[in-house]
């Protein structure tokens, strides 16, 4: 389920319009940022997307989220239909253990094996 220009609408809305990363105004420019990047299994559907400008988007690059930006987006998305990959609340899991980044990387990837 990829994102649909209404699911887009529905996200520049609960963003306020802003990016993701550095909470300037976007709009229309705004680019999909995938929290788990796709390069590791990250899927593109809303639960796994923000909007963000392409320019904090290329910079975000191949890392994970830390643990602010999985608090903003799991506030952002509380109630809200687009819905939280569970991956994501794997991560957040792990991160709130304490886990480093090899610790963080291997729940992830459990969190998606799991699913298939
Ligand atoms: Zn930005």
């Amino acid at each position: 389920m990829p994102v649909t220009p209404d699911d887009t609408r529905l996200m520049d809305v609960q963003q306020g319009g802003r990016c993701f990363y550095c909470d300037g105004p976007v709009g229309a420019k705004a680019t999909f940022d995938h929290l788990i990047p796709q390069a590791y299994g990250g899927i593109d559907a809303p639960a796994n997307v923000v909007l963000a400008h392409r320019r904090c988007n290329q910079r975000k690059g191949d890392r994970l989220p830390t643990a602010g930006e999985l608090d903003r987006f799991f506030s952002l998305r509380r109630g809200s239909r687009l819905g939280v990959w569970p991956p994501l609340h794997a991560l957040r899991e792990a991160v709130l253990r304490g886990a480093g980044e090899d610790a963080a990387w291997i729940a992830v990837a459990e969190a998606i094996a799991r699913l298939r």
